[in-house]
């Protein structure tokens, strides 16, 4: 069988629901062998997951999700092996990050200003220590008093982004995310470029900038792209040079997506590690 891969995870550190040692358990047990954890604008998840990669014999990707903004539109970009203490990312990083703590406190207003049952203090209880903040965390507190079942009706509910209560924070452009992963050692890749936000999706022309500023490649394979947003991935890809990934985006019990639901083929993997000069992968004994 081929060697089961998958490049996308979140922990405890950003917005999934297990702590980064139960992620990598979790891929032990669903038969992955290799696992990229790559929270939101952090890699505070990266010891505790190391540690675990080497205990329970998985390889490990350390990555990052840096959430951009260009024109209103929001783009994630991966960013795999980059150099953890590369001030100018680090520096923008603990930006977005700090911004995202304003922001969550205004979104939090806007909903009690509009009757919504919820505190602040509610919202600070869901977040685990040293996670950075996001809007799933108002879900939880949402869920744990009762309003919602789910994060998914919460953001149905109130929480989307064409939510009155929506409240954006500081993010880089992707051209400029993409030059600071590079610049930090790291392989830059698009994540899910397809998922539409407001009914938007991502123009061409947006990934060619970020291609010409050195994007490596395109998360093709996710539950967000339905078969043709696949088919324009792999011919986007494929006319840029870029290579394409796939993978879970998984949450824990924070969203629908199973680990391995999607998985990148060892040769890109080999492309990965080939480019990156920030860390080293941990490779499984
Ligand atoms: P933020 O980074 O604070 O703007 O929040 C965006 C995050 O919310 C994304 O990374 C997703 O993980 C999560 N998210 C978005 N939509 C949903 C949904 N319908 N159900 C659960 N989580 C969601
Ligand atoms: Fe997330
Ligand atoms: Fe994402
Ligand atoms: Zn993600």
């Amino acid at each position: 069988m081929t060697v089961q891969i998958d490049l996308h995870t979140h922990s405890t550190a950003s917005d999934g629901t297990q702590p980064p040692a139960a992620v990598v358990q979790s891929a032990r047990g669903d038969g992955l062998d290799v696992l990229a954890l790559t929270d939101h604008d952090t890699t505070s998840g990266w010891a505790e997951a190391t540690e675990a990669a080497l205990r329970h014999g998985v390889s490990l990707v350390r990555g990052i999700e840096i959430s951009c903004q260009r024109d209103g539109t929001s783009v994630h970009l991966l960013g795999y092996l980059t150099d953890p203490d590369d001030p100018v990312l680090s520096a923008e990083l603990d930006r977005a990050r700090q911004s995202r703590v304003t922001r969550l406190e205004r979104m939090v207003e806007l909903m009690v200003a509009d009757g919504i049952p919820i505190t602040y203090a509610e919202v600070l209880a869901q977040v685990p220590a040293g996670a950075t903040k996001g809007r799933p965390h108002i879900a939880d507190a949402l869920v744990h008093n009762g309003s919602v079942a789910n994060r998914d009706e919460a953001f149905t509910k109130w929480l989307g982004n064409d939510s009155p209560y929506y409240v954006s924070h500081y993010a880089p452009d992707p051209v400029r995310a993409v030059q600071l992963v590079v610049g930090a050692g790291g392989v830059a890749v698009h994540a899910h470029p397809f998922t539409s936000t407001r009914g938007r999706t991502i123009p061409d022309a947006l990934i060619e900038e970020m291609a010409a500023a050195g994007l490596a490649g395109v998360e093709v394979d996710h539950r967000d792209h339905d078969d043709e947003a696949r088919y324009r991935g792999r011919a986007l890809a494929s006319r840029l040079g870029l290579f394409v990934t796939g993978s879970s985006d998984y949450h824990g019990t924070g969203k629908a997506n199973r680990l391995g639901e999607n998985t990148t083929a060892p040769a890109v993997l080999e492309q990965i590690v080939e480019q990156s000069a920030g860390v080293t992968p941990i490779v499984r004994a």
